[in-house]
């Protein structure tokens, strides 16, 4: 309510800000955690809580009256479609050169990724994140992670049989055949649940295309693991569908946060200021860097130092398809949930993900997300004329991506004989270069925060998102992003409480 005080209060529920609020709650702080999306607690008409990949609706994307599918095209075809306007899960955000999806709601990014949960090799941990200890975080952190958020591997013997994993069999045979190692990826799916779909004794999630839009049934998001634990500390109040908008400091202490209340129309149905003697900014990378840089221009926190904005990566995101023989039909049944790639990345810079088409029809097609080293850096910043706040990434910075991811793919079709396909990013065109799933960066550690996500500048204030980490974490984000969050949190209960 306006004119509350609260100990802490948490801007944004995904990864960051759910162990935050966690470790605090764990500890005696009662926390408020704001979140501008929806609770999606609620089964809509059909009687599901999240819509289907196939048969988007209102559900499916952020304030927007047409889909932007990441894959936007089929055999040439042009598939989005218009929807109603509405507070929905998928956001892509557009910059000037690449859209940016992120999740929206309690739960974050959790509710529409891919739940591929991996812990990057410890020998590229240098690079990902130069100033943490690395021993502690293989010896604690990551393992605190990886337990929290429930990640397994799928049971091998099962691979090797299910029809839903052919699609990732093949992907296997052709990088094996081409001489590069291929590694299951462990994940958040509940793999009991996904042999009952394939067996048909439960309603289908990862097997009935269940991912961008959020997933009904077998994926652990984070509103079933860390949030169901914040939810039994008693002490967490959450509020969706309230955006944080100003954060400044507040004569006689703490800060003041103002919060524009919304309605699933996106429209301002409140105003409300809060006090708050902490503030967490776990609003993910876009989220927390937009705030900082808009807090810093317009003079609510003129002293954050002049790092704020900067260092933006997009993981090096680059997606692309391969046309198979007629002899290596990838499945018409495709699990949603990846579980396997191809490393290349010591040799050639690119980790590449055997990805799903879960078209429900055989299309003889491979597709594939890699993550490569993209040595390119943007900056956010404040835009006085539109009252916005821009990013400066350009489309060519992904050459460095499609060259790296070109070290597999071109060995693999001259090995196979075949060649990319064309028809799956607009018409010939083979690469997917115009997007990220992975946006990480803008506040990073030990730049524009001190080695534990404290702001320079204003004691109180934490980043504690994907913010902190300097654009490529040679790996998918979300475990690293859970255990820094873990690490930090940690060493600030610990000295600043
Ligand atoms: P987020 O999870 O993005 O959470 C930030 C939250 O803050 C959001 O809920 C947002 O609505 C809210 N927020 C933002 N601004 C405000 C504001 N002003 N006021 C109130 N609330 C606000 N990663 C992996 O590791 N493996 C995968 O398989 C994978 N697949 C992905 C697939 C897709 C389609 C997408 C979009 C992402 C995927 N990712 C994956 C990335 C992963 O989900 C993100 O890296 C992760 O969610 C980032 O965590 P975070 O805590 O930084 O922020």
């Amino acid at each position: 309510d306006s004119g509350a005080h609260v100990p802490a209060l948490v801007i944004g529920t995904g990864y960051g800000g759910s162990v935050a609020a966690l470790r605090l709650a764990q500890s005696g702080v009662d926390v408020h955690m704001i979140e501008m999306g929806m609770a999606w607690d609620t089964a809509g008409p059909d009687g599901k809580i999240f819509s289907n990949t196939t048969s988007p609706d209102s559900r499916s994307y952020w304030l927007r009256t047409r889909t932007k599918q990441p894959l936007s095209n089929f055999l040439g075809f042009p598939i989005d479609k218009d929807v109603t306007r509405s507070t929905g899960i998928l956001d892509a955000e557009e910059f000037s050169g690449i859209t940016v999806y992120q999740g929206r709601g309690v739960g974050g990014g959790s509710l529409v990724n891919g739940g591929m949960a991996v812990t990057p090799k410890r020998e590229n941990f240098g690079a990902v994140l130069p100033s943490v200890d690395a021993d502690e975080m293989y010896g604690i952190y990551y393992p605190r992670a990886n337990a929290g958020l429930g990640v397994g591997t799928i049971d091998p013997a099962w691979f090797e049989t299910a029809a839903c994993y052919q699609y990732a069999r093949v992907g296997r045979k052709h990088a094996q055949r081409a001489g590069f190692p291929f590694v299951f990826v462990p994940t958040v799916y509940d793999w009991d649940y996904m042999k009952q779909e394939e067996a048909g004794t439960v309603p289908r999630s990862a097997l009935a295309g269940e991912i961008l839009y959020g997933n009904n049934y077998g994926k652990k998001s984070l509103q079933k693991t860390y949030i169901e634990r914040i939810r039994a500390t008693g002490r967490v109040a959450i509020s969706p569908l309230h955006k944080v908008t100003s954060v400044a400091p507040a004569t006689g202490g703490g800060y003041t946060v103002v919060i524009d209340q919304i309605d699933t129309g996106g429209a301002t149905t409140a105003t409300k200021t809060v006090t708050a003697d902490r503030v967490f900014f776990a609003a993910g990378s876009v989220g927390t860097s937009k705030l900082l840089v808009k807090l810093k221009a317009t003079g609510a926190l003129p002293g954050l130092n002049n790092e704020i904005g900067k260092g933006w990566g997009d993981n090096g995101n680059v997606m692309c398809g391969r046309a198979n023989h007629l002899w290596d039909p990838t499945g018409s049944l495709q699990a949603s949930i990846p579980t396997g790639g191809i490393d290349n990345w010591a040799a050639g810079g690119a980790f590449a993900e055997v990805a799903p088409l879960p078209t429900g029809i055989e299309t003889f097609a491979s597709f594939y997300l890699s993550i490569t080293k993209n040595p390119n850096r943007a900056e956010f910043a404040w835009n006085a004329a539109t009252g916005k706040v821009d990013l400066n990434w350009q489309t060519a910075w992904k050459q460095p991506s499609i060259d790296a991811a070109r070290t597999i793919f071109d060995r693999i079709n001259q090995k196979e004989g075949t060649i990319y396909r064309t028809d799956l990013f607009g018409t010939y065109k083979i690469w997917g270069d115009h997007l990220t799933y992975h946006p990480l960066g803008g506040a990073v550690l030990n730049r524009a925060t001190d080695n534990y996500g404290r702001l320079h500048g204003y004691s109180g204030l934490y980043v504690i998102d994907g913010s902190l980490i300097p654009g490529n974490t040679s790996v998918n984000p979300f475990v690293t992003i859970t255990a820094l969050a873990e690490r930090n949190i940690e060493k600030i209960i610990a000295t600043d409480l």
